[in-house]
């Protein structure tokens, strides 16, 4: 089936935001120096369903670095190039239980990346990206990433400048999988890259065209444009699935039934293959790195919309 009709949907929308807006629990992330001057009264909400239609409340089209978001999306241009079987050897699949940045996560598995949506298998999966040279790289995931979008994302130099200043601990990881031969390249060179990807902007309406891309089986349904094959989409979201809470997706699952993928600076994007997508946005975070208001507003609309994957009817 599909989402109910468009005046439905819109109004379930304007609702899940209303009902959560008024939430200030959590608080905004600060190891990343700019991140903690975000507004936290920022409040965005968007559908997108897989036939194209839109729905935005709030501050939806208010930008933000994608930051952690990005790499679901580079997973998926990743096993787009190499296909399942390849990218499967290089980064595992199963939730590490640790926090996002954790670097006992791959000391505990001999060097072995255990999946791509913590840090450590999203530099390793950035590595991946082909390209002769780090600029290529970076050319390809913005490029994607913008194809995802339907739109050129810019680039948030600040945000990119200010994790520079403080990224000793990814840089670490990228030194780690170094050792353990788990990357090919300059680690700093593909750690600068990471940086860069997690640096661009995007809005909650952004987040819900690039997850109804991946609902619709590749295709963006507001441009048209075949941007990755539907293996990869499934492939993709059973990821999400596991990890993309970090360590609350098991939580999240069990609760709201979704694959969603958060960023410290509080995006979430949440996909119902087949239906659509939404996005949402909110600073103030929970103790994972999870927007509170996101986590509410899209919990809400899983529940009103009948979205939960395990529900029988
Ligand atoms: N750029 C951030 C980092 O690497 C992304 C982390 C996140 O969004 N959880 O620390």
């Amino acid at each position: 089936g599909a989402l109910p009709g468009w005046d439905r949907v819109e109004e379930l929308v304007v609702e899940a935001h209303r009902r959560h807006s008024a939430d200030d629990s959590g608080a905004v992330a600060d190891y990343i120096p700019l991140l903690g001057a975000a507004d936290p009264s920022l409040f965005g909400l968007a559908v997108v369903d897989a036939s194209g239609g839109v729905h935005d409340a709030g501050d939806a089209l208010h930008e933000f670095s994608i930051q952690s978001i990005s790499k679901m999306f580079v997973y998926a241009l990743a096993i787009q190039a190499h296909g399942h079987a390849r990218v499967r050897d290089i980064v595992g699949v199963n939730n590490t239980g640790l926090a996002f940045n954790s670097v006992m996560a791959l000391e505990l598995n001999g060097g072995h990346p255990m999946n791509p949506m913590v840090n450590a298998g999203a530099i390793a999966t950035t590595a991946l990206m082909t390209g002769a040279d780090a600029d290529e790289k970076w050319e390809r995931i913005r490029d994607g990433l913008s194809a995802f979008a339907g739109r050129e994302l810019p680039f948030d130099d600040e945000v990119y400048h200010s994790e520079m200043k403080t990224n000793e601990r990814n840089r670490a990881l990228g030194r780690l999988l170094s050792s353990y031969g788990r990357l090919t390249g300059d680690s700093d060179e593909i750690v600068d890259v990471y940086t860069r990807q997690c640096a661009l902007n995007v809005t909650a309406h952004d987040l819900a065209v690039m997850g109804a891309t991946l609902a619709d089986g590749g295709v963006n349904p507001v441009t048209g444009e075949r941007v990755v094959s539907a293996d990869v989409c499934r492939d993709t979201l059973a990821v999400v699935a596991a990890s993309g809470l970090y360590e609350r997706s098991g939580e999240w699952l069990f609760e709201i039934g979704l694959p969603a993928k958060s960023g410290v600076s509080g995006g979430i994007v949440a996909v119902s293959p087949g239906k659509g997508a939404a996005g949402a946005f909110s600073p103030r975070l929970d103790s994972a790195g999870n927007s509170v208001r996101a986590q509410l507003a899209i919990g809400h609309l899983s529940r009103s919309l009948g979205l939960n994957l395990f529900a029988s009817a």
